[in-house]
């Protein structure tokens, strides 16, 4: 049989032979299908964090509700890297306590968010969604136990392109986020950089996607 597509992080409804994580502001309401929900960096701004805190703890004990996030820090928002910090670590706690693993958004913070994961003790599964970069900035990422989601840059970006080639066979998934192409776009350029058939690829995201989203 073969393995479902997985969608490991989207923002939008997909078709009905994808397994996708579909990702919820924590003002939207909990679906009934799998989805992520956190407090994105950009959304700080936008809410009291007390309440977005009570909020976000009832939704994580939804059983739809596979991964905490996207949670990080970004430092393209005017929101300072210091409160940013502060809660993503309150949601890495969160995590911990919920049991789910957590999905990262990181724009130029990796350091800070390596020592926010280090310094909490998360122990769950975190995974860096919409990875873009070069192989020396995923392995630190590997090393520290995280996961990797590549996404359209795999299309077309040549650096990412080169990583996603070469990253270890359990410890990716793939994605489209807000982008314009489809999961099976991305799936079959994969296959393509990996050298492996599409049905040897759609096993190995399974297989990964088992071992991290416990609660599936
Ligand atoms: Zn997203």
């Amino acid at each position: 049989m073969q393995a479902k597509y997985i969608d490991f992080h989207t923002h939008k409804p997909s078709e009905s032979d994808v397994l996708s994580i579909m990702n919820l502001r924590i003002w939207e309401n909990p679906i009934k299908t799998l989805f992520s929900c956190g407090l994105h960096p950009v959304d700080i701004v936008e809410i009291s964090l007390d309440k977005a805190f009570e909020m976000l703890r009832e939704i994580v004990n939804s059983p739809h509700c596979v991964a905490l996030g996207e949670a990080g820090i970004d430092k393209r928002i005017s929101a300072s890297v210091e409160l940013q910090q502060k809660v993503f670590e309150q949601q890495l706690m969160l995590a911990d306590e919920a049991n789910l693993p957590v999905i990262i958004h990181n724009v130029r913070s990796l350091t800070e968010i390596l020592n926010s994961l280090k310094k909490t003790g998360f122990s769950n599964p975190f995974i860096f969604h919409g990875f873009t970069g070069k192989a020396e900035t995923a392995r630190q990422i590997l090393k520290a136990g995280g996961y990797l989601s590549f996404g359209k840059s795999i299309l077309n970006h040549q650096a990412t392109r080169e990583t996603f080639a070469n990253v270890a066979a359990d410890r990716f998934f793939l994605e489209t986020d807000e982008a314009d192409c489809s999961i099976y776009e991305i799936y079959s350029e994969a296959a393509s950089l990996r050298k492996i058939n599409l049905n040897e690829l759609r096993g190995i995201v399974f297989e990964n996607f088992v071992g991290a989203v416990t609660r599936y």
